[in-house]
């Protein structure tokens, strides 16, 4: 299910699966691997055009992007329910208010982003001196992303790629071919030809678009394949950033709000049904409010509905992965409390809450990406922190507590990317707050200004309109320059050293041409 690559070389073609009943729903012909490197060329060519139609031009085509996306939503949401299983009001949050929110904050903000900053420049030691520095494209970024947020995570990196004059070659996941065609489509109606190319298949395709070398190489995915991107891209020397899985942890203190709690580490572990880069993967839990919060926890969770509330896994592959992770915790003595096994429809599993569960369970130290939530008490926060922190992954994390003020600082000691205090992993769909993970979680930052960072190159211009024959650092190398460098750096001290330096520096400064008049 999910998609299946079937066929090799030029025939291979990805026919598409609905992860809810496993009926087959269309084919999508894979792009011949060896085409890809010429895809590459070709994005390049179109970028030079596409920059040189300056921002206003670019942030028209993208607007009209923008337009036609809002235009084609109900198709979205149609499209994530047959390739993700994904229930309505998830997807119409996730994917398309999310992403009219994330056009929106671009094309508001680009301006500012991408205007130069001065160098600063001080008239006295550089005079008649002025400099800006500018964000440049890098050219072509190649886009590989995964099925679990088909368009929320292509559009987080096409759309500042593209206001900051970028060509952008994107290859969808084999699982969700029909979401990228999607897009690939809005853009070849939106943007001049060429702007954004899509390649269509699995690993193969991907290498294929590493080893073809564009400028810039973003990639969301397991650590697995990000492990194996990066090695490709160090050789071929190729600037790549990296938004790997994740294992996040939810910390509940004594105090919390408990009902809210329950009500948000439900949510975080259970929507997109656990396939989630910032699920709550670990709950740790105030040993005092251990019960009443696992009571609130399986009452909420025995609630949801299959496919309406939690959808299906999207591979089987992934179902055995979330399978294997229960199998072996219930056989080292952790007990499920609601779920448990997978029965179908699809590849549906419920919603697993486990309790009894210990750090060196496969589902407390691996990803599970799936429906399952364990929760462990602790005596002391410190406690519980240490676990977070001897994780290897560090996407985000979550605090609940009344106290604003202790959240806050715990949060904030936390080694992941994103912390929040009474609420867990929603960031992602705000436009301006940063998102990327630390340790085996990746290097990569998406949104906010961060983001152009990875899209574009810093390039200074400096324009002197001094007349004069030279400058005070240049040759001859002489007494009288150590002088003035020595008494400039001893003006900045304190006490009587002040005019000490000052001596040295004029005198440096009357005599420093004098074997160079
Ligand atoms: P995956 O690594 O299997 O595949 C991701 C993409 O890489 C797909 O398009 C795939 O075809 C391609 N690919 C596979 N092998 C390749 C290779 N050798 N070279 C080049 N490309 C290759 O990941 P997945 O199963 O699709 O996605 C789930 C993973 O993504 C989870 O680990 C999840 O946590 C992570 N994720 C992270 C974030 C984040 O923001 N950090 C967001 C969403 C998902």
């Amino acid at each position: 299910m999910g998609g299946r690559i079937e066929g090799t070389g030029d025939d291979a073609r990805i026919l598409c699966f609905d992860p809810r009943s496993g009926e087959r729903r269309a084919e999508v012909p894979c792009t011949p691997p060896g085409a890809v490197a010429g895809l590459v060329e070709r994005a390049r060519a179109a970028q030079d055009a596409w920059f040189e139609l300056g921002l206003d031009g670019r942030r028209r085509a993208v607007a009209e992007l923008h337009r036609a996306f809002l235009a084609r939503a109900d198709e979205v949401v149609a499209l994530l329910a047959e390739e993700c299983g994904r229930p309505a009001g998830e997807a119409w949050t996730s994917e398309v208010v999310a992403n009219h929110d994330l056009f929106r904050w671009w094309l508001g903000h680009v301006d500012d982003l991408l205007t130069p900053t001065p160098v600063d420049l001080d008239p006295l030691s550089y005079p008649r001196k002025r400099g800006a520095v500018r964000l440049l494209p890098r050219g072509v970024v190649g886009l590989i992303t995964p099925w679990n947020l088909p368009v929320a995570i292509p559009l987080r990196t096409l759309v500042p790629a593209l206001l900051a004059g970028n060509a952008v070659v994107f290859k969808p996941s084999e699982h969700s071919p029909r979401t990228g065609a999607l897009l690939g489509e809005l853009c070849a109606a939106a943007l001049p030809e060429g702007v954004v190319t899509v390649v269509q298949g699995g690993a193969e395709q991907g290498r294929a678009l590493v080893e073809a070398r564009p400028d810039a190489l973003v990639f969301t995915g397991s650590a697995r394949t990000g492990r194996a991107i990066s090695e490709a891209a160090g050789r071929l020397g190729l600037p790549v950033s990296l938004e790997l899985g994740g294992k996040d942890a939810a910390i509940v203190l004594a105090d919390a709000e408990l009902d809210r709690a329950a009500a948000g580490v439900v949510w975080g572990a259970f929507a997109f049904a656990g396939q989630n880069c910032a699920a709550v993967e670990r709950c740790y839990v105030d040993a005092g409010v251990f019960d009443a919060f696992v009571e609130r926890v399986v009452e909420r969770t025995r609630r949801l509905r299959p496919l309406a509330d939690v959808g299906p896994l999207v591979t089987p592959e992934q179902l055995a992965i979330v399978e294997r992770h229960v199998r072996e915790a219930v056989a080292a003595g952790a007990r499920a409390l609601t779920g448990g096994r997978a029965e179908g429809p699809g590849l549906y599993h419920p919603p697993t809450v486990l309790v009894d569960v210990t750090e060196d369970m496969a589902v407390m130290r691996e990803e599970t990406f799936g429906p399952v939530l364990p929760i462990v008490p602790f005596e002391r926060p410190e406690d519980a922190i240490a676990a977070v922190e001897a994780s290897p992954w560090g996407l985000t994390a979550s605090v609940w507590t009344r106290d604003l003020e202790l959240g806050e600082t715990l949060a904030s000691n936390l080694s992941v990317g994103v912390a929040t205090v009474n609420n867990h992993g929603f960031t992602g769909a705000l436009p301006s707050a940063a998102w990327g993970g630390t340790k085996g979680s990746g290097h990569g930052v998406t949104n906010s200004r961060f983001a152009l960072y990875e899209l574009t190159r810093p390039q200074t211009v400096v324009v002197d309109a001094a007349r004069g024959p030279r400058e005070l650092w240049w040759y001859p190398y002489n007494d009288a320059l150590a002088r003035v460098a020595s008494g400039m750096i001893a003006l900045s001290r304190r006490g009587g050293e002040r005019l000490q330096g000052l001596r040295a520096a004029l005198s440096g400064f009357i005599h420093r041409w004098k074997d160079d008049p």
